[in-house]
């Protein structure tokens, strides 16, 4: 959705409210793509004196992979984003803040600037549980659904050579 921001100053309080959904089921993140419901973007820019403010919410029910076993995760996640918008800077680039936003022209795209504080904002690694196991490294059993008796040793990568050497002697 597209805001033009010559058009605040018409309007109630100098703000325009947005909310509207968005279909972001193609957008891929981490191999997966976690938004298989529409995602909704909710909030206003408002013009206070000059002072361009853009103050938003996007609401996201995230379908994903637990890190560890690869079971479906879903959850809700809320992501809030603040931004100045300045048509220019009176610094140099490098200083832009991380809250001041440059705008290349009146017309403001709000998808451009929100999704990806969204995509910003995603877990990188969710899990199911706290304590899920995981699997197995040598057989793949998913070791919450019980143990496959496979021994694991945690090798020191030191002694991994003289490991090597004794195996290869039995
Ligand atoms: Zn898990
Ligand atoms: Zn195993």
């Amino acid at each position: 959705m597209q805001i033009r921001l010559q058009e605040l100053a018409t309007m109630p309080d100098y703000r325009a409210r947005f909310d509207y959904t968005i279909d972001l089921s193609q957008e891929e993140v981490g191999f997966e793509f976690p938004f298989q419901q529409p995602v909704r973007l909710e909030g206003e820019v408002s013009d206070d004196a000059g002072a361009i403010t853009l103050s938003a919410t996007v609401y996201a029910h995230v379908t994903t992979r637990c890190a560890r076993c690869g079971k479906p995760v879903e959850y809700d996640k809320e992501t809030d984003v603040e931004f100045l918008l300045v048509k220019e800077l009176e610094g140099e680039e490098e200083d832009l803040r991380d809250d001041v936003y440059l705008v290349e022209s009146d017309v403001v795209e709000l998808d451009d600037i929100l999704i990806p504080e969204l995509i910003l904002d995603m877990e990188m690694a969710v899990v199911c549980d706290e304590d899920c196991k995981g699997l197995c490294p040598k057989c793949g059993q998913n070791l919450n659904q019980g143990e496959c008796g496979c021994v694991v040793k945690e090798v020191d990568p030191r002694l991994a050579v003289l490991q090597k050497f004794l195996d290869s002697t039995k």
